[in-house]
C-alpha cells in the first residue's frame, strides 16, 4: 500500500494540528447555536471524526452521500445523491465537512440541495482546496489547506477505493492510474 505513494503532501502531525486549529475556529463562530455538522460520505470521514471529536460546543452530526466521480481521477460533473440528510434543518446552522473542493460540482450541487430545506445558515468547511481546477463559482467557507493540482489519496481520500486508511495526504505514484 505505501509503495504506492510519490511523497506525502501533508503529514499526519500537520493535518491534526490544522484540524484542531479549524475545531476553535467553529467552536467560536458557532457557540451558542448548536450547529448541525453534515458529513459528505465517504471521503470526510477521518476529517469529520477529528473535528467533531473533542469539539467544545453542543452539535448534531448528520451525513449525505454524494457520488461526483465516476472512477477514476477526473470529475464527471454530474453529481447523484445517493443518501439525504435525516434531520430537519429548516431554522438551524449547517456546516458542511468535506474532505476536498476541486472543481465545485459536487460543493456547489449539495449547496444547493441542502438551502432548499431553509437553514438558517451553511456554511462550507473543507480539509483540502484545489482552486486552480475550478469550473464552478463556488468557494469554502473554511479551508484547511490550499493545495497544487496534484491528485491526492488518505486522510479519507481514495482512488478507485483504496488508500482512504492513511493518516497522511499523499501523491499517488503516476504508474497506479496507468495499470
Ligand atoms: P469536485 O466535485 O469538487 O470536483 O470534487 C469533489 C470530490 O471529488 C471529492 O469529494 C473527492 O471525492 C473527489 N476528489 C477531488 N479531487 C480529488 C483528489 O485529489 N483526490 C481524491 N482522492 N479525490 C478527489
Ligand atoms: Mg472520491
Amino acid at each position: 500500500m505505501l509503495n504506492a505513494i510519490e511523497r506525502v503532501l501533508l503529514t499526519e502531525e500537520q493535518i491534526q494540528s490544522r484540524v484542531a486549529e479549524l475545531r476553535n475556529t467553529l467552536a467560536a463562530e458557532y457557540e451558542g447555536k448548536n450547529p448541525i455538522l453534515i458529513g459528505v460520505l465517504k471521503g470526510a470521514i477521518p476529517f469529520f471524526r477529528d473535528i467533531t471529536l473533542k469539539m467544545p460546543i453542543p452539535c448534531n452530526y448528520d451525513f449525505v452521500c454524494a457520488s461526483s466521480y465516476a472512477a477514476g481521477t477526473q470529475s464527471a460533473g454530474t453529481v447523484t445523491l445517493l443518501k439525504d440528510t435525516a434531520m430537519d434543518l429548516r431554522g438551524r446552522h449547517v456546516v458542511v465537512l468535506e474532505d476536498i473542493l476541486d472543481t465545485g460540482y459536487t460543493l456547489d450541487f449539495l449547496k444547493a440541495h441542502l438551502l432548499q430545506k431553509e437553514p438558517a445558515s451553511l456554511k462550507l468547511c473543507v480539509l483540502l482546496d484545489k482552486p486552480e481546477r475550478r469550473r464552478v463559482d463556488i468557494e469554502a467557507d473554511y479551508v484547511g489547506f490550499t493545495i497544487p493540482n496534484v491528485f491526492v489519496v488518505g486522510y479519507g481520500l481514495d482512488y478507485m477505493e483504496y488508500y482512504r486508511n492513511f493518516p497522511f495526504v499523499g501523491v499517488l505514484k503516476p504508474e497506479i492510474y496507468s495499470k
